[in-house]
């Protein structure tokens, strides 16, 4: 396996960075993950624009232009050999004399790159059965619309949904609505039938499955709210899922513990996996 870091092709085993890099120290800096299918990357454009919109948010400098970034990744795909699984992206202010202030002169940004391989055929295999899901609080700070790696909090929360046996972690915020899962989108279908997510000015990350899903659920005519639900309102839901390139839309089946419908993936959720997946599919770049 190979990772890009720096400039360089690095045996993954043998890849590292300085002791000084911001990344590792302040966890200043950002990341992106794309899907990648048939060897091609999904969702590509809008991963890249949220990179962008993350790097600007926190006055870290563009490593290069879009199309070299983009050549690095597929380069990386390329020599892992990967087809179906995932390329992750970080962005840091670079490495620098430890100070919590940016270094100044600024120096260039850290990069880092890495792909895997991901068994879709247990991924579909865990699509038809459903997840289940736990609820926590949300102790993340402000800006969970900036994509960056400082995960803490998701960290936490995935290793208690881990413990419980469960595949994610809701996070709820002190009126007790569902933000989002610590790596996820969360939504439901609504008693009344309503297709429902948090909107994203509320401090939620602008997910790019989550916008595709709304286009298509907007071509389906489905009825869609962007309106945050309760934990009760998900317990007592039709149907419940997430979306999120590492999972495209994976149907939630229980809620701490409380059956979501009747147990079983929904018709909604299903339906839009299928479309998100033919579609992300179709245009992979
Ligand atoms: N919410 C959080 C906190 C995430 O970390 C992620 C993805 O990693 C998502 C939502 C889903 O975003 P996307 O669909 O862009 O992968």
């Amino acid at each position: 396996r190979w990772a890009y870091v720096n400039g360089a092709y690095l045996p993954h085993g043998d890849a590292g960075v300085h002791v000084e890099e911001r990344g590792f120290q302040f966890a200043d800096g950002v990341y992106e993950v794309w899907a990648v299918m048939d060897g091609r990357l999904a969702d590509y454009d809008g991963h890249m624009a949220r990179l962008e919109r993350s790097l600007d948010e926190l006055r870290i400098a563009r490593p290069m232009s879009r199309d070299a970034l983009g050549f690095v990744l597929r380069e990386t795909v390329r020599r892992n050999r990967v087809r179906e699984g995932l390329v992750y992206l970080q962005v840091t202010r670079g490495v620098a004399r430890r100070d919590h202030a940016f270094p100044s002169p600024e120096v260039r940004p850290g990069v880092v790159v890495t792909a895997r391989s991901v068994n879709r055929a247990a991924q579909e295999t865990q699509a038809e059965k459903g997840v289940g899901v736990i609820t926590l609080p949300d102790q993340r700070w402000g800006r969970c619309d900036i994509k960056s790696v400082g995960l803490l909090p998701n960290v936490l929360g995935k290793q208690a949904a881990r413990e419980a046996g469960a595949y994610e972690a809701w996070m709820v915020d002190e009126l007790g609505l569902v933000t989002e899962g610590t790596s996820t989108n969360a939504w439901i279908v609504d008693a009344e039938g309503r297709l429902r997510t948090r909107d994203v000015q509320s401090n939620i990350l602008r997910g790019i499955t989550r916008a595709a899903v709304t286009k298509l659920a907007a071509e389906e005519g489905l009825t869609f709210e962007e309106k945050a639900f309760s934990v009760d309102e998900a317990k007592q839901a039709r149907e419940a899922f997430i979306t999120a390139a590492s999972a495209f839309v994976m149907p939630v089946v229980s809620v701490d513990g409380a059956v979501v419908g009747d147990g079983k993936p929904g018709p909604v959720a299903s339906r839009l996996r299928r479309l998100y997946l033919d579609r992300a599919r179709a245009e992979a770049v």
